[in-house]
């Protein structure tokens, strides 16, 4: 399983990677641990179990270390700076500051990738603002769900985090993509699923299923297909199967797979 703990982290940027929906993505890791330091256990994460729980954020890497790390990449040809990482992002209680420093430096659009979890915080909800993509993920339409496909340390209900993502959206400028996860536990909520998407209004809707190695087997581009079709009131549906990848050079191999175990899936 990657996301090892003996890996040592040495660059707290990576990629850039194809990514299905941003283009060539240049990867920011803020959190950069030893192991993934998350607040949620997915069933399918990519990285393997979390080896750090957190719900409380803190500084993991400093603004001037970010700083000089980007000034070495000015010339990396990219769509967007994403951050991502080994864990969730919103964690990191620079990211505003880190999102506005990593802008002016490279030039390019930012994207977030969070989990959503944090989102009840005002704090976060104002740090993603300041981004121009931010990719939220709900994979579940109940709590028993929630809790087995996501297996939160965070102490927020569903539907908490949920309003807290609908109240992203209405004071939000920027997009916002809905991510959702399907993978067998859940491949029959697509309605309700559609349901909550419907409610938050997002620009986009991302339908996912685990390609990546993971301990949770994908789902078929068959059962995908009716999936996909019950979101159909809503605008910018894509799935997993349909998106195209870019070709990509990532700046450092080793310091790119310990956050993408498999770069072109
Ligand atoms: S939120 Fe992302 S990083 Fe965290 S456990 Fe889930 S898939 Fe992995």
């Amino acid at each position: 399983m990657p996301g090892k703990t003996e890996m040592s982290i040495n660059s707290i940027i990576y990629g850039p990677v194809p990514s299905w929906r941003l283009g060539r993505s240049l990867g920011v890791d803020l959190l950069s641990t030893e192991g993934k330091t998350c607040s949620f256990d997915c069933a399918y994460c990519q990285l393997g179990r979390t080896i750090h729980p957190l719900v409380e954020r803190k500084e993991f890497v400093t603004l001037s270390r970010l700083a000089e790390e980007l000034k070495q990449v000015k010339r990396v040809t990219a769509d967007y700076i994403t951050f991502s990482g080994v864990g969730e992002p919103t964690l990191a209680v620079n990211l505003g500051e880190a999102i506005t420093l990593a802008r002016s430096v490279l030039g390019l659009p930012v994207a977030v990738l969070t989990n959503s979890s944090l989102m009840t915080g005002e704090d976060v909800r104002h740090d993603l603002s300041l981004a121009d993509v931010v990719v939220a993920k709900i994979d579940a339409p109940d709590e028993e769900t929630f809790r087995q496909i996501n297996r939160p340390f965070v102490k927020y209900r569903l539907q908490e985090i949920i309003r807290a993502i609908k109240l992203f959206r209405e004071q939000y400028k920027g997009n916002l993509a809905l991510q959702m996860m399907f993978i067998s536990s859940n491949k029959d909520c697509a309605k309700e699923m559609a349901e909550i998407a419907e409610k938050l209004q997002p620009d986009e809707v991302q339908i996912n299923t685990p390609l990546r190695p993971c301990a949770v087997r994908p789902l078929s581009p068959e059962v995908i297909a009716p999936i996909s079709a019950e979101f159909s009131s809503l605008k910018n549906v894509a799935t997993v199967y349909e998106a195209p990848r870019p070709e990509v050079n990532p700046l450092d191999l080793k310091e790119t797979l310990k956050r993408r175990p498999k770069i072109n899936i």
